[in-house]
């Protein structure tokens, strides 16, 4: 079965090719948002850095994820203030609000700044929100109450929050572009070539693989768990209902319009979270069958749909990435484990991991560091 996604299927400009000779100073393994961020920032500064694409630019979650691009982690702001502590809740906010201002900048009309909205499913998630929406006033951040929602949401929801700079993507096209942004500045882009991480032959290596951190660096299978989401893109629609990205069930389930109309629907992973903790990228009927029900309570009818495909992403035990060395192994680095939310914090982190590998501190590693989550790293 063809389960390509909806955004790979645009045609696509020829990368600029750059090839040089002999070994490269850093090498990065996969080409999504995380590996062409880090290649970016890297030929910027005159790194000689040679990227290893299996299959093609985006062909991974970057090129088959929802098309959100929000700020934050997966945990919401006012339980990350606990978890990571004011200081580090902050430091994760800013970096991935600087990640969306620089997304916006490279992405041309790959990205459109609408906004997003998180929504209430029941009284317990109208509380959690409201916990939310409270701790992002209490520090400064930008945020909205929605009270009042409309119809059909106002029979389904019982109210949301809005994140007003927030986005919506065309996830295959942006990380395409990030790509030809990479290659113009000097890095060598090589899809169609996997490469192994004992076998790459460099100074440094970037493993930037989330949902195959695991098939790479198979000592960190305990810490990112392959984990797939399901989605399907209908064929345009006359009615306009859902210009911004919206989510609710505490991500569970997700959906935007496209400018062509097309609604982008996905989620329903808590149908089956056992069969869906894999790494193999087909759908299911299971799920497939919920997100039909779901397009039906948001439109009252069933589109065609156009399009239904799968991705995997990686997930760490405590939803907060992992991105830094790889504990014994010299010279080896890795950035993945967004669990389900790496547009931005891939964008962000891929630059991270650069930024180190240039000698600078980023003070972000220290809250992301693989060396966290297990003690016998120490
Ligand atoms: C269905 C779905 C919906 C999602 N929705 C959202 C969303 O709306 N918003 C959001 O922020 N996040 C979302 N995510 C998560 C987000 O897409 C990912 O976290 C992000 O794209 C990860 O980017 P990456 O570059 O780290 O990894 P990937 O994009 O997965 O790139 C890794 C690449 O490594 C390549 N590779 C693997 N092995 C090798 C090898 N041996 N050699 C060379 N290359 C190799 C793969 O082919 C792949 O292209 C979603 C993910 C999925 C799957």
């Amino acid at each position: 079965m063809n389960t390509t996604s909806y955004w790979l299927e645009e045609p696509r400009d020829e990368l600029p090719r750059r090839r040089f000779d002999g070994r490269a100073e850093v090498a990065v393994i996969g080409g999504g948002v995380t590996g062409c961020s880090c290649a970016l920032t890297l030929a910027e500064r005159g790194v000689r850095v040679r990227l290893f694409e299996a299959r093609e630019i985006a062909g991974g979650a970057s090129g088959r994820n929802g098309g959100f691009a929000l700020r934050g982690a997966t945990v919401p702001y006012d339980e990350a203030r606990r978890s990571l502590g004011e200081h580090g809740a902050r430091l994760v906010m800013e970096l991935t609000e600087r990640a969306l201002d620089r997304m916006e900048a490279l992405a041309g009309d790959a990205f459109r700044r609408v906004g997003s909205l998180r929504l209430a499913w029941d009284e317990a998630e109208l509380a959690a929100l409201r916990r939310e929406h409270d701790a992002l006033r209490a520090d400064g951040f930008a945020v909205e109450w929605v009270g009042e929602l409309r119809p059909p949401l106002d029979g389904l929801y019982l109210g949301a929050i809005l994140h007003p700079h927030d986005g919506a993507l065309y996830p295959a096209r942006w990380v395409r572009r990030l790509a030809a942004h990479a290659a113009a500045a000097g890095a060598e882009i090589r899809e169609g070539e996997a490469a192994a991480v004992d076998e790459v032959d460099a100074d440094a290596i970037v493993v930037a693989g989330d949902g195959f951190t695991a098939a790479l660096l198979p000592e960190l299978s305990p810490l990112v768990t392959p984990t797939r989401g399901q989605v399907l893109a209908t064929e345009p629609l006359s009615e306009r209902l859902y210009e911004r990205p919206h989510y609710a069930r505490g991500g569970y389930d997700y959906w935007h319009q496209l400018p062509d109309g097309r609604l982008v629907l996905g989620g329903m992973r808590d149908a089956s979270p056992e069969i869906e903790q894999t790494s193999v990228e087909q759908t299911t009927e299971l799920i497939q069958g919920r997100l039909d029900t779901l397009v039906e309570q948001l439109l009252g009818r069933r589109p065609a749909v156009a399009r239904r495909w799968a991705g995997i992403w990686g997930t760490t035990p405590d939803l907060v990435p992992l991105v830094g060395p790889v504990p014994g192994r010299d010279g080896v680095w890795v950035a993945g484990g967004y669990s389900g939310h790496g547009n931005a914090l891939g964008l962000a982190c891929g630059d991270l991991v650069a930024r180190a590998l240039l000698g600078e501190e980023p003070a972000e590693l220290a809250i992301f560091d693989p060396r966290r989550l297990d003690s016998s790293f120490d």
